[in-house]
């Protein structure tokens, strides 16, 4: 068993779930991880995805957790588990239209913008109301929108990193009572990395994305 996997499971409740972040990890690694069960592992560059997503199991649930491209979505449609980084409308009809071909719904999570950087994706209150009052939306049958991802400032602060995920779960719980008031499958909230998941957790998170202590440093 992998100490560092029984190290991060012992700190994450039953009710949170473990994505292991695999970017820029070997395929022995990452198996090493996968046979102590870990069963989701997440990468935010479809490229990577790609060239590792033949050399594992079948049985692995993958999650794009970075920015991704409309024309990188059929890439992905046919085996993607959870795509966290939607920001805009446009691509969730893309993923729309890319999952009807493959006969089959993807789960997806708008990714808000939480942090004080410029560099950060995501979307802002108004533009989450724009798309989440579209009219186009309740077309969109192969898609379902389960919840909501955020990453926080990189920052010391760790003030700075509480406030912001908190101010993710209240945009959550707002919508969740708006936009989703008769709806049980919006509950997810993607939030917390190595870094700052115990705040995450503490705030509300029911996802963790977590590489560097699973794995050790990146390069
Ligand atoms: C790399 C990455 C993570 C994991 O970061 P660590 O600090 O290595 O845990 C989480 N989320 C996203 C979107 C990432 O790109």
């Amino acid at each position: 068993m992998n100490q560092n996997v029984l190290k991060v499971l012992s700190e994450i409740p039953d009710d949170v779930k473990l994505i292991a972040v695999t970017k820029k990890r070997s395929v022995s690694e990452i198996l090493d991880v996968y046979h102590s069960g870990i069963k989701d592992f997440g990468e935010n560059r479809v490229q990577e995805l790609l060239q590792k997503q033949p050399l594992l199991p079948s049985d692995v649930k993958w999650h794009l957790i970075g920015h991704l491209q409309t024309n990188k979505v059929k890439y992905i449609a046919s085996f993607i588990h959870l795509i966290h980084s939607v920001d805009s409308l446009k691509l969730l009809l893309e993923i729309n239209n890319q999952a009807k071909r493959c006969n089959r719904t993807i789960d997806c999570l708008l990714q808000v913008y939480i942090a004080k950087e410029e560099t950060k994706f995501g979307l802002d209150t108004d533009e989450l109301d724009t798309i989440l009052s579209s009219s186009v939306l309740k077309d969109l049958q192969n898609i379902r929108i389960t919840g909501l991802m955020g990453m926080a400032t990189f920052s010391d602060d760790l003030n700075l990193i509480r406030s912001e995920f908190r101010s993710l779960k209240s945009i959550f719980n707002q919508i969740k009572s708006t936009y989703f008031i008769d709806n049980n499958y919006f509950t997810q909230i993607s939030m917390g990395m190595s870094s700052d998941y115990h705040i995450a957790i503490e705030e509300g998170s029911t996802i963790v994305r977590i590489g560097t202590a699973l794995f050790g440093k990146r390069d």
